[in-house]
């Protein structure tokens, strides 16, 4: 076998999560060695064209254009990863879902009428078969370097599916919730951020999105009991993974 083919793809994002692999710095080094970075325009214009080993999937579809070129990515990726809240759950931007888009439109744009958008942000799940995703707003380096060196092993990568708070236990940290009051989604977020939040003496706010089978409604009793009433509770699960099923209240 060859060289391996890399291919970054953005749909609509912030390119926030582009951003981490940029910051694998060294580690990129010894990964432009062992991959051809084929296309990744926020680090070059140099554009090869595909078939592609692996494609790291950045954004949500919420364009017409969109929906048409998630197809030719899928058809031209052998391995397709998709990279963040955006990519995985419809991001910040599906919170256009509960609301008018039409009234969106005319209060950002000047002219409105010539914005093509949909009506929903989607997940690219949602449009073609994802082969792995990497959750949170930004990605998570380690797992990024997880994937893409199981990869080149030719392993599956190590992907928990558990909550933050396995991870906050593994690292020793006090639980801010039960020391402080402070609200924390981590007993329902899917874990891979390190307990970084918590570490910081702040309660997670779910940007990994929902863990496997999460207990929402034990959570949202503890929520209350730190104080939150209805409406703070639904804004705590109305950010980055609002319309991900399980916070979807
Ligand atoms: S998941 Fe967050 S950091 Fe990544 S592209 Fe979306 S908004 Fe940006
Ligand atoms: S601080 Fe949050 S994530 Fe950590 S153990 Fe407590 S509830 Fe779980
Ligand atoms: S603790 Fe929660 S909000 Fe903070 S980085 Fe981790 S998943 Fe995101």
């Amino acid at each position: 076998m060859g060289t391996p083919s890399l291919a970054v793809w953005k749909f609509t994002s912030c390119d926030g999560c582009q951003l981490t692999l940029l910051d694998c710095e060294d580690e990129l080094l010894a990964l432009a060695g062992a991959v051809r970075i084929a296309r990744f325009t926020e680090a070059s214009s140099t554009v090869i064209q595909g078939p592609y080993d692996v494609s790291l999937v950045e954004g949500s579809v919420t364009t017409p254009e969109e929906l048409t070129r998630i197809q030719r990515v899928r058809e031209q990726s052998k391995i397709l990863v998709t990279i963040g809240a955006c990519a995985t759950a419809g991001g910040i931007q599906a919170l256009r879902e509960f609301s008018d888009i039409a009234e969106y439109q005319s209060l950002v744009y000047a002219s409105p009428q010539h914005v093509e958008t949909l009506a929903t942000s989607t997940p690219i799940s949602a449009h073609v078969p994802v082969d792995y995703e990497l959750r949170g707003c930004p990605i998570d380096r380690r797992q990024l370097l997880e994937v893409l060196t199981a990869f080149l092993a030719g392993r599956k990568p190590n992907l928990p599916d558990t909550s933050v708070c396995t991870e906050c236990k593994r690292r020793g940290l006090t639980c801010v919730m039960v020391a402080d009051g402070i609200p924390c989604l981590g007993p329902v977020t899917h874990t891979g951020c390190g307990a970084l939040c918590p570490a910081h003496n702040r309660g997670c706010f779910g940007c990994f999105g929902p863990m496997n089978q999460p207990n929402i409604t034990a959570l949202v009793d503890q929520l209350r009991a730190c104080g939150l009433d209805e409406r703070a509770i639904d804004r705590a699960f109305r950010t980055f993974n609002a319309t991900a099923p399980e916070f979807r209240r």
